[in-house]
């Protein structure tokens, strides 16, 4: 008798075989009626695995949680973490499964299914994900990805027949995303609040060893290690900000120790310009609103430190953690620079340049995407820029000092700069919801050519202008449930 076993992806399964106090086994729940949406080539690609009807079929049955009965089951992992500021003791993967990781060039990374039924963390939930809430994870990660942001990938969805119970009934859906890690801050605060300390030294040697951060960390740096996740945070919310980013639920359960975007739910990228714009419908208070998204990332690190402070001295803690503001700031400002085409300018200049501008988005309202994208034209004609404003009198005094400020600089080579770093296409939340609504009739083409754009949203595609306008006015600030 044949013991060849049926193709399968390459899982190898470092962060499972660390044992029971970090996750447990589970077997995923078959879904009803499970139908391939897509296969998201570029992630694919990523994890060094070229697209087939091989690869195809295999993830199509992962997604219906079909789980082969001769492979390693997957694992829910055990997490607590800090949610809108109070301590949750016990959160954990309550409707995502870490399958395994896959070895590639670029190191380790992990495979995570979203939406496969019930684990031991799923606190009376049902361990589902419905189609809507699966729809705006895949597009925010491809948007992501495409803007050069730091993120979990989209490689793959489903969606499916079973029912799945939220404020009414809607049909279920699958995600295959991968990461660098899912290994979160609640992680660590899990460990430490639960007085672990061995365990949580343990899955720290762990992080370090498997090279999560990309950088060059010695075994037992701890000090170090932290320093690198500071400066990864900083750098992750600075593209954030510039690009308009507003997550929506900044918990410390939704924060990676790798410093990428993770957990997409209610987020938002920015209409106008507000800086107050809170995105998530449960966030009475604002403590996740757009411009509070830097202090929320300080805080959060400041609740990893606390979960480290048995591990690293608290001098050096505190010294870390303080010192994200100083890197946020100065990798904002790079950013903005480059948003701006100031790299030429002197520094002073530059600075002023950019608070001035924001002033202006924030003062006349307008739309934070399509401004930007409008500077391309600043050398132009003042007509031409100044009509995207509704007060022409405060932009022509600014887009005057710009001018001067960039000399005597080619317009058609600013004009690339500008198209380069700022975006045609972003994740308008009317957009997604346009995707959302055709898929929910089992029309896919939306989300397909939405997606196209969203890979590469600094080139236009001719055909797809609709995607790179304003959003229409009953659309804007969109508040978001939480409900997924
Ligand atoms: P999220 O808001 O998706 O980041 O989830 C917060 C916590 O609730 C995590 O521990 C999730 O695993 C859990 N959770 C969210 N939705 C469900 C669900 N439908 N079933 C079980 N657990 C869930
Ligand atoms: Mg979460």
């Amino acid at each position: 008798m044949s013991t060849t076993k049926a193709p399968f992806l390459p899982f190898i399964h470092h962060y499972a075989d660390l044992g029971e106090t970090y996750s447990l086994a589970v077997q995923p729940q078959q879904v009803e009626g499970s139908e391939l949406v897509d296969v998201n080539t570029l992630e694919l690609n990523n994890i060094d695995l070229e697209g087939s009807a091989e690869v195809t079929a295999i993830l199509a049955k992962i997604l219906a949680c079909e789980w082969p009965n001769d492979r390693r089951l997957p694992v829910a992992m055990n997490y607590s973490g800090h949610q809108f500021g109070q301590y949750n003791p016990q959160l954990g993967d309550g409707r995502g499964l870490l399958l395994g990781e896959i070895n590639t060039e670029r190191g380790l990374i992990d495979i995570h299914l979203k939406g496969a039924g019930v684990t031991p963390f799923s606190r009376g939930g049902d361990g589902r994900a419905v189609i809507r809430s699966t729809i705006r994870e895949y597009l925010a990660s491809i948007a992501m990805r495409g803007l050069g942001i730091p993120t979990t990938g989209a490689l793959a969805m489903a969606v499916n027949q079973t029912s799945v119970y939220r404020e009414t009934r809607e049909r279920g859906a699958t995600l295959l995303r991968t990461a660098t890690t899912h290994i979160r801050f609640g992680h660590f605060e899990g460990l430490y609040y639960r007085n672990q300390p061995n365990e949580l030294k343990c899955l720290a040697d762990y992080c370090i060893s498997q090279q999560f951060n990309r950088a060059d960390i010695p075994p037992g740096d701890y000090r170090k290690w932290f320093q690198v996740i500071v400066a990864q945070t900083a750098t992750l919310i600075a593209k954030w900000q510039a690009v308009g980013f507003c997550h929506g639920v900044m918990n410390t359960d939704n924060f990676s120790i790798a410093g990428e975007t993770l957990d997409y739910g209610p987020f938002a990228f920015l209409d106008d310009f507000d800086p107050q714009f809170i995105c998530n419908h449960s966030d009475h208070t604002g403590r996740y609103a757009f411009d509070q998204q830097p202090t929320i990332a300080r805080w959060n690190l400041a609740a990893l430190a606390q979960a480290l402070s048995g591990l690293i001295d608290d001098h050096d803690l505190i010294k870390a953690v303080r010192s994200f503001d100083s890197q946020f700031e100065l990798a904002y400002r790079n950013e903005m620079t480059i948003k701006l085409g100031l790299g030429a300018v002197s520094q002073s200049l530059r600075s002023s340049l950019i608070e001035e501008w924001l002033t202006l988005l924030a003062k006349l309202s307008v739309d934070y995407t399509l401004a930007h994208r409008a500077l391309a034209g600043a050398l132009d004609s003042d007509d031409q820029f100044s009509a995207f404003f509704h007060h022409q009198e405060l932009a022509k005094n600014w887009l005057g000092r710009y001018r001067e400020a960039l000399g005597d600089i080619d317009p058609e080579q600013h004009r690339e700069t500008i198209n380069r770093h700022n975006p045609a296409y972003i994740l308008r939340n009317y957009l997604a919801q346009g995707a959302i609504t055709a898929a929910e009739n089992g029309d896919f083409s939306f989300l397909k050519a939405l997606k196209t754009c969203l890979a590469n949203p600094y080139d236009s595609v001719v055909g797809y202008e609709g995607f790179a306008g304003p959003s229409p006015g009953w659309a804007k600030s969109i508040c978001i449930s939480c409900s997924s």
